[in-house]
């Protein structure tokens, strides 16, 4: 496995939403898990990655509890909403917006948001793949690494469940995003094949991600490239919310389903039929370090000590990212012959 370390980033400006509404992220959150809690749960029994029937606890996050494969080291949910429920779950409380992962930020933090996170994302799979040919982004978003994509030529399609997002996308890049899980996307026409598929924090929402891999696999040329994003168990951030699981708004939210490590990653995508090849490490870590203090003392944010925090972002978060315990990971595959 050949590894990369780090991304620069300013999170006073992309994330500069998220630092003046901190406090009512939090409240947010509760009243999501609330809800989610109230809907009926159903226990995992097993690890959802490798089968294995052992566990050991992780966390308990506004009293829902995760556990640790003591296997595979993946970590996740212990009780969760079936099918039918998440979706009853998801219908009645997406219109609020209260769901949405993004918050609409002005046309300035956007272009900040595509220049510094999404291009450099992108420009790791075209160095890959420099060609331009057909694309699939699945959990698509707002649509942007599609946009990014289209403009140099690719072939590009997408799928995104929410109706907020995919109305963005529509609207901003004119990219029409299909509102569909893969699985039955697929098998809408299964001889659609792409040169590049991406799913960039998806596989932590769903129910079987080996599964989801395998249908992926079937959808992917013989020299494509597949590239996966996930936040990383194996993080500071995460040790940060295994100490104050009441402030963390980042990681564990109530319907994220999976954490990953990159073993559990890596071991999911070998029994797709996939061989890994290329880890990126990079994170918010100490971003999320900063949000975790400045709940915890509303002066933090605006204080000398936090000001210091925030400008010293990248040198801070550098240490961690070479050490491999950055909240993010991208992982590239090639499928198995
Ligand atoms: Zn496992």
């Amino acid at each position: 496995m050949e590894y990369l370390f780090g991304k620069e980033m300013q999170p006073k400006i992309v994330k500069k939403g998220l630092i003046d509404n901190c406090e009512k992220e939090v409240t947010s959150f509760e009243l999501n898990s609330q809800r989610f809690r109230e809907i009926k749960l159903v226990n995992t029994k097993e690890c959802p990655i490798c089968k294995y029937k052992k566990f050991e606890s992780f966390a308990k996050v506004r009293d829902l509890s995760w556990v640790v494969c003591l296997n595979c080291t993946h970590h996740f949910a212990l009780k969760y909403p079936d099918a039918n429920n998440l979706k009853l779950f998801y219908e009645e409380y997406s219109d609020d917006g209260k769901l949405e992962p993004y918050r609409i930020e002005d046309d300035g933090t956007l272009k900040y948001r595509l220049e510094n996170v999404d291009k450099p994302k992108y420009e790791s799979i075209t160095k890959i793949k420099g060609r331009a040919g057909s694309w699939l982004d699945i959990g698509a978003g707002l649509g942007n690494m599609l946009h990014l994509a289209k403009n140099d030529g690719w072939d590009v399609c997408g799928l995104e469940l929410s109706q907020f997002q995919a109305d963005y996308a529509k609207e901003k890049y004119n990219i029409d995003l299909i509102q569909k899980d893969v699985i039955p996307f697929y098998n809408e026409d299964a001889t659609k094949t792409f040169d590049v598929i991406t799913a960039i924090g998806y596989l932590d929402l769903i129910e079987d991600p080996i599964h989801s891999l395998s249908i992926i696999r079937k959808m992917i040329k013989k020299d494509g490239l597949l590239v996966v994003s996930t936040p990383n168990a194996n993080s500071f951030s995460a040790k940060l919310l295994q100490l104050w699981p009441e402030s963390t708004i980042r990681l564990c939210t109530p319907v994220d389903r999976s954490l990953f490590t990159e073993k559990s990653l890596t071991y999911a995508l070998r029994e797709a039929g996939f061989e890994p090849f290329k880890c990126w490490y990079f994170g918010l870590d100490y971003f999320d370090l900063f949000l975790h203090l400045s709940i915890k003392n509303t002066e933090f944010k605006n204080s000398e000590a936090g000001r210091i925090l925030l400008e010293s972002f990248n040198e801070f978060q550098a240490v961690i990212d070479k050490n491999k315990l950055s909240d993010g990971m991208i992982i590239y595959s090639r499928a198995n012959a």
